[in-house]
């Protein structure tokens, strides 16, 4: 691939949501990106403004299936795996085999190229946890037959999967746990409770409480998380024991609603639906090891974050609008 002086990065998944902004800052920084991704649950409208850069280059893959690269590479960002629960749940054992064949097609890449290779793993390895904030040496509370437990599971085995191979065979690992995290460029149908709430609140419909809504999150604004997996990445201190990135600020679920009801401006009310089975009772990360390995903590609070979130999603709902038929 001709025109940069950096080095060859693949993001997989590099159409989603984090992953478009993972390959819009490799560029920046002079890199070569190769986005691997089988489009599934990202957008080639994420991407479409890198196309035609001359160092970049788009593969339309499915990882759970080997391939090869001829190009050398330097590092891989695995972030290929829907990341939305009703998203995940379409295909169970697809999702599944994303996470663990996905993560073994990718882990024999770097280990023939000589890569450095993070995988993306999340917040879902603690499943429900009982101790909060969760630091990484929580071993997690999670269901093995529940209609989470594709993804969760999943993402545990590719920790072991990237573990064991670092150990066997050397190969150069990062694992990021990343909770919770908005931003421009989610997918307003992906079914996550942030964009969810938001395009309620845009186009006056009820914002859809699951449960009590006093179960807890923590967000993690998308600038923030991607310095922190680069961060994460680049460090040659870190290791490859795995760290968390996201944002402790936590918030009830009604508290989320709240903000969004009053950021928008809307009309709109809130409606309490059934609490999806093993619905995680709270989640917040505890960075001490980001903050002393990396020097890495999230800068900006929710009701910052939400602002350009706001405006991102106020764009797609005048593009929704603009496309309609008449
Ligand atoms: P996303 O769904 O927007 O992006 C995932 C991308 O991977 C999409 O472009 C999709 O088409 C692609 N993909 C899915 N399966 C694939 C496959 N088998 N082969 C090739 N490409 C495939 O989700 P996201 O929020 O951008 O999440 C990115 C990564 O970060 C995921 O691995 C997710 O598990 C992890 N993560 C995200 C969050 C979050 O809050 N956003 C939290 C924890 C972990
Ligand atoms: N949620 C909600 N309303 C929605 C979507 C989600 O109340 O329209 C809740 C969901 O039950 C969960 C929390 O919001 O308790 C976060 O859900 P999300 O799917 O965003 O992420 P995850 O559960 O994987 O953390």
């Amino acid at each position: 691939m001709p025109g940069a002086s950096g080095r060859t990065v693949i993001v997989a998944g590099g159409a989603g949501f984090l992953g478009s902004h993972l390959c819009d800052r490799q560029i920046a920084a002079g890199h070569r990106v190769i986005c691997v991704d089988n489009l599934s649950t990202g957008r080639l409208e994420n991407i479409s403004h890198l196309m035609d850069h001359p160092c970049f280059a788009f593969v339309l893959h499915d990882i759970v299936e080997p391939f090869e690269l001829l190009e050398d590479v330097a590092q891989i960002y695995n972030l290929a795996c829907p990341a939305s629960p009703p998203k995940y749940q379409i295909d169970p054992l697809h999702t599944f085999k994303t996470s663990v064949f996905g993560a073994l097609n990718l882990l024999r890449i770097a280990e023939e190229k000589g890569a450095r290779i993070l995988q993306a793993s999340t917040s879902e390895i603690y499943g429900d946890p009982e101790v909060t904030p969760q630091p990484e040496s929580y071993r997690g509370l999670v269901n093995t037959i529940g209609p989470r437990s594709c993804y969760d599971e999943g993402k545990r085995a590719a920790e072991t999967v990237f573990h064991d191979t670092h150990e066997e065979r050397g190969v150069d690992i990062r694992i990021a746990r990343i909770f919770n995290t908005y931003g421009p460029r989610m997918d307003p149908e992906d079914g996550r409770v942030v964009s969810n709430f938001i395009m309620q609140a845009l186009t006056g419909e009820t914002l859809t409480i699951y449960g009590s809504g006093q179960q807890t999150r923590s967000f993690c604004y998308v600038d923030d998380l991607i310095d922190g997996l680069i961060a994460l990445m680049n460090s040659d201190k870190v290791g490859p024991d795995p760290v968390n990135l996201g944002n402790p600020g936590e918030f009830t679920i009604a508290q989320l609603a709240d903000i969004v009801l009053q950021m928008t401006g809307t009309q709109s009310t809130v409606s309490y639906r059934e609490l999806p089975r093993d619905d995680p009772r709270q989640r917040r990360p505890d960075i001490t090891r980001a903050k002393a390995v990396l020097g890495w903590a999230p800068k900006v609070p929710l009701r910052e974050g939400l602002v350009p979130t706001i405006a991102y999603f106020m764009s797609e709902v005048a593009r929704n609008a603009r496309n309609k038929p008449e």
